[in-house]
C-alpha cells in the first residue's frame, strides 16, 4: 500500500477511537521498535474507496518518563518519517491547547504535509473551536467526529488534495487487477542499439503500431499495452525522435529524448548494443536514471553477434561498477531483439525491478536487521565518540528512502553508510533500484 497516514495529537484528543474506526476490523500491523517504545499500532485503514495505512501514535507516551512534550515529539517524529501525511488531532470542544499550538508549530516545520483535524464536531458544539485551528496556518480545519463517523469524507477530500499522487497510487492497490494503474517504462538507448526493434519484438508485429488493434493503443511518444495481464505504458524514445523534426546530431538527441523520458518513466530499460556496449552516453543515461530515483534494468542487444557471450558478459559488468557504483548489481538482460531469442526474460526483470520499487519494509523488519548489522560491524568513532543509531525506518517507497536516526545527525561516515545501504540491497532484494538514506538525529 502506497499512501500512508500518521494520526498526532496530545492525549485524548480521539486519536485511537479516529483510528478505530479507519481501521475497524482490519488491524494488521503490530511492530515493535526494539529499545524505542512499546507496540505501535498500525492497520490498513480505509474511507469509501481510499485506502492507505494508518498510523496510530496513541499510547505511546507511556512509555517514556520525560515531558509530555518531549514524549510527543519522540512518538510523533517516529511516525512522522514514515508517512506521506499527517492528522493533527485535536479536541474542538476544549478548543486549541497552548500544547496543541506548540505542536503544530513544530509541525509546520516538518516536510510531510498536515491536515489539521479538529474532532469532537458532532453537532454545534465543537464549531467554534474548530474556527479557532485557523490561526495555526495548517489550512482550513477538518471537522470531524470520530465517535460518531462524521466528517470523513471532507477528511478524506483533504487527503486526496495534498497526495493526488498518492491516493491515485492507492486507488489502484485498492481495486485489484482490473484498475491497476499501468508500470511507465522507457526503452531508451543510443541510436541504432535496437530499441524500435526490440519494442516491437515486445508488443508483437510490426503491423501492431500502424493500427490500433486490441489491448494496444499509442500515441506519439507511447503505447498502452498489457505483458502477462499487467498494464505497461510503453514509451518509445525512438517514435519520439522519428516524431521529431529537430536538426540536430542524432547521438545527442536521442540521449535527450531519452533523458525526457526517464522523467515519465518508473522502470528504464537502458539498451546498448552488445557489438559497443556502455559507451559514454550509456552511462550518462543509467547514471541519470538512479539520479533521477528510477529503477533500472541493462537490457544487452545483438547478442547473436556475439561468440564470446560471458565473457563479454563480465566484462560489462566489471566495467560498470567501476563506472557507476550505484549502478551496481543492477539485472543485465542479454538478448537479440532482431531474433527475438532472450527476449522473454526481459519483462520478468522489469517487473521485479518495479515490485522492489514499491517495496515497503517493516519497520521491525528492518530494526531486526539493523541490529544483526551494528552487531557485525559496530559503527565507527566519530571525533573519538562512538556514532550511536537509534533505529531505521523507511520513510518513502518509489524509490525505498530510508530514515537511519542517529545520536548525532549527518555525520555517518561514507563508507558505513555504503555498508548499510549494500546491506539493504542485499537483504531486501533492491537490485537494480536506487536506495536512499538520509540521517536524523533523533532527540
Ligand atoms: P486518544 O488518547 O487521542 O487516543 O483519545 P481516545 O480515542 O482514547 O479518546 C479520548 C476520549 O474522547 C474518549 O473518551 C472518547 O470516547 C472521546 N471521543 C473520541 N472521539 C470523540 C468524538 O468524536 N466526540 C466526542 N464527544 N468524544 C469523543
Ligand atoms: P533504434 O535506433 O534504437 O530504434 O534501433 P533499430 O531498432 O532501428 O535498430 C537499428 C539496427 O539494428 C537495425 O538495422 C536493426 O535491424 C538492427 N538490430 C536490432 N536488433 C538487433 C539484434 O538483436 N541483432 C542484430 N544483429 N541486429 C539488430
Amino acid at each position: 500500500m502506497s499512501l500512508t497516514i500518521a494520526i498526532l495529537g496530545r492525549p485524548n484528543v480521539g486519536k485511537s477511537t479516529l483510528f478505530n474506526r479507519l481501521v475497524g476490523k482490519r488491524l494488521a500491523l503490530v511492530d515493535d521498535l526494539p529499545g524505542v517504545t512499546r507496540d505501535r499500532r498500525e492497520g490498513e485503514g480505509r474511507i469509501g474507496t481510499l485506502r492507505f495505512r494508518v498510523i496510530d501514535t496513541a499510547g505511546l507516551e507511556e512509555a517514556f518518563d520525560d515531558s509530555l512534550e518531549a514524549r510527543m515529539r519522540q512518538q510523533t517524529e517516529m511516525a512522522l518519517a514514515e508517512a506521506d501525511v499527517a492528522l493533527l488531532m485535536y479536541d474542538a470542544r476544549a478548543g486549541l491547547t497552548p500544547l496543541d499550538s506548540h505542536f503544530a508549530g513544530w509541525l509546520r516545520e516538518q516536510s510531510t504535509p498536515v491536515i489539521i483535524v479538529a474532532n469532537k464536531c458532532e453537532g454545534r458544539a465543537g464549531e467554534p473551536g474548530r474556527l479557532e485551528a485557523y490561526e495555526l496556518g495548517l489550512g482550513d480545519p477538518v471537522g470531524i467526529s470520530a465517535e460518531h463517523g462524521e466528517g470523513l469524507v471532507d477528511l478524506k477530500d483533504a487527503i486526496e488534495a495534498l497526495a493526488p499522487e498518492r491516493t491515485k497510487r492507492a486507488g489502484r492497490d485498492a481495486a485489484g487487477e482490473e484498475a491497476e494503474k499501468p508500470l511507465l517504462l522507457a526503452v531508451v538507448g543510443r541510436p541504432n542499439a535496437g530499441k524500435s526493434t526490440l519494442i516491437n519484438r515486445m508488443i508483437g508485429e510490426d503491423r501492431l503500431l500502424t493500427g490500433p488493434e486490441a489491448g494496444i493503443t499509442r500515441d506519439s511518444i507511447s503505447i498502452n499495452w498489457q505483458w502477462n495481464g499487467h498494464p505497461v505504458r510503453l514509451f518509445d524514445t525512438a517514435g519520439m525522435r522519428r516524431k521529431s523534426r529537430v536538426n540536430r546530431k542524432l547521438e545527442k538527441l536521442a540521449v535527450a529524448d531519452g533523458l525526457r523520458a526517464v522523467q515519465f518513466a518508473e522502470v528504464v530499460v537502458l539498451l546498448a548494443d552488445a557489438t559497443q556496449p556502455l559507451e559514454r552516453q550509456d552511462l550518462v543515461l543509467a547514471r541519470q536514471t538512479l539520479e533521477e530515483g528510477r529503477a533500472l534494468v541493462i537490457g544487452i542487444n545483438k547478442w547473436d553477434l556475439l561468440d564470446d557471450g560471458p565473457e563479454v558478459m563480465r566484462e560489462l559488468r566489471y566495467r560498470l561498477e567501476q563506472q557507476l557504483a550505484q549502478a551496481r548489481g543492477v539485472p543485465i538482460v542479454a538478448f537479440s531483439a532482431l531474433t527475438g531469442r532472450g527476449v522473454d526474460k526481459l519483462m520478468p526483470a522489469v517487473i521485479k525491478a518495479y515490485k522492489a520499487w514499491n517495496i515497503r519494509v517493516p519497520t521491525a523488519r528492518l530494526n531486526r536487521w539493523l541490529e544483526e548489522m551494528t552487531a557485525r560491524h559496530p559503527p565507527p568513532l566519530v571525533n573519538g565518540r562512538r556514532f550511536r543509531i537509534r533505529y531505521l525506518t523507511q520513510a518513502k517507497s518509489r524509490p525505498p528512502t530510508f530514515a537511519l536516526f542517529t545520536s548525532s545527525g549527518g555525520e555517518l561516515p561514507d563508507a558505513y553508510e555504503r555498508y548499510l545501504v549494500n546491506g539493504l540491497r542485499e537483504a531486501f532484494g533492491l537490485q537494480g533500484v536506487p536506495v536512499r538514506m538520509m540521517l536524523r538525529k533523533s532527540h
